[in-house]
């Protein structure tokens, strides 16, 4: 299974991406090195939750099982109006043998993938980012800004959102920003919350999003023009204020947001890079080629699908070239899907709030199309150039 024209990789980003693109390069016998920004690892405290597409690709390197254990499995959510009457039971769309919905802490999702990462020995250069790329036929030279110099074959920017590979390869691309922010907070989970639960309000959408046993999250969209910046000793107040008009558990939820620097908040952005997501032999992946808002819960999934497919070509021994062309070609119309739609459903939110729309019925059916879309195969054949 080796791959004559990739032995040395660097990874740029120890996110979600960028350790699973550890674990399955590992499993076709390339050992990757990681670079990552960060000093220490500091992952926030809610959860995320994991589609059966998620957990799919995730069992490709032995981690779903992992996930399904140190988080909570349940079959799909609970719809209300905002001021508490149940409208209807929506399951999410399953693959065979995965729950609808896993739910888990992001920080126990992110102690899965170190410990698989620190299991097979990769390298890791904490507190690290690359200062320069000279991207050569023959190998990347990557200055890394722990003094070290070094030759990689080939270089996966898997560094999110703000990615500094994408801005070296490409320059400045325009981050969308969607009108919209969401609000996050762990709460301790009720025996009865025993499914995800949305609350769809005049001007706002909350959920809790079961994440344990014993832990939940509580997750509220809102619209916030121009994209404002809140004194952070100020969250939990806001986030009080933006939860006025909820009835239900999510009136109890709110007079449980006493911690401001438990408030999660972050503005909505998103970008779709259109053109090649690589140049030479460095190659973009997750956040850093498409940032989507989050309202299908699909953006690690499709993140984790990235480097699974990626390994899944590398098996092949393409040239990296092709590797890469093929890789992009397997995935740009699936992860702009779930971009474009994300960004639909943003639209739609906000028509929704200010008045100008009122079709529920038609987001869930969107949504639950979009979700069945996704459960279809993500690893499909490899095909050798005809020549
Ligand atoms: C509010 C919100 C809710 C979300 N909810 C969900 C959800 O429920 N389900 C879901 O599937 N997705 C969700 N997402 C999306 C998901 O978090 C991302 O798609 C996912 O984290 C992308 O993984 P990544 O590896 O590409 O980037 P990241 O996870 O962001 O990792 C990037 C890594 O690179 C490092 N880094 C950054 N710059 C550099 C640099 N210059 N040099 C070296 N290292 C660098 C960072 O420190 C980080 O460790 C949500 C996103 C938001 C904003």
């Amino acid at each position: 299974m080796t791959n004559q024209y990739v032995k040395k990789v660097l990874i740029v980003g120890g996110g979600i991406s960028g350790l699973a693109a550890a674990i399955a390069l590992h499993k076709i016998g390339i050992e990757a090195e990681i670079a990552e920004k960060q000093l220490e690892w500091d992952v926030y405290g809610v959860g995320i939750i994991q589609p059966p597409n998620a957990l799919r690709a995730l069992n490709e390197i032995g981690l779903a099982e992992a996930c399904m254990e140190q988080g909570t499995s349940y079959s799909g959510f609970d719809y209300y109006t905002g001021t508490g009457h149940f409208m209807f039971y929506g399951p999410s769309p399953t693959i065979q043998g995965y729950p609808g919905v896993n739910g888990i802490s992001r920080k126990k999702l992110h102690h899965i993938l170190i410990h698989a990462v620190q299991e097979i020995g990769t390298k890791i250069y904490m507190g690290t980012t690359v200062n320069q790329l000279d991207n050569k036929a023959e190998g990347v030279t990557v200055e890394l800004s722990n003094g070290i110099t070094a030759t990689y074959d080939l270089v996966i920017g898997s560094d999110g959102s703000n990615s500094k590979i994408r801005q070296l390869l490409f320059g400045d691309i325009i981050q969308q920003y969607s009108g919209q922010g969401v609000w996050r907070y762990t709460l301790p989970r009720p025996k009865e919350v025993d499914k995800g639960l949305f609350y769809y309000g005049q001007k706002a959408k909350a959920g809790l999003v079961p994440m344990s046993d014993d832990e939940m999250y509580l997750l509220v969209t809102t619209h916030e023009p121009d994209n404002p910046r809140f004194p952070n000793d100020q969250l939990h107040v806001l986030l009080q204020e933006r939860l006025a008009e909820f009835g239900g558990i999510i009136a109890e939820a709110r007079n449980m947001i006493v911690d401001p620097s438990l408030v999660v908040y972050r503005p909505i952005f998103s970008h779709f890079v259109e053109g090649p997501w690589y140049k030479g032999n460095v190659v973009l992946v997750g956040d850093a080629a498409h940032g989507t808002a989050p309202h299908l819960g699909q953006g690690a999934s499709i993140a984790i699908e990235d480097v699974i497919v990626l390994a899944d070509i590398l098996k092949h021994d393409l040239d990296i070239q092709e590797t890469l062309r093929v890789f992009m070609d397997k995935r740009y119309d699936r992860c702009k899907l779930i971009v474009d739609h994300s960004n639909q459903l943003v639209e739609w939110e906000l028509l929704t709030w200010s008045g100008k729309m009122n079709d529920g019925g038609r987001i869930g059916a969107f949504v639950n199309e979009t979700l069945i879309k996704m459960n279809e195969p993500f690893l499909t054949e490899v095909n050798r150039p005809i020549g």
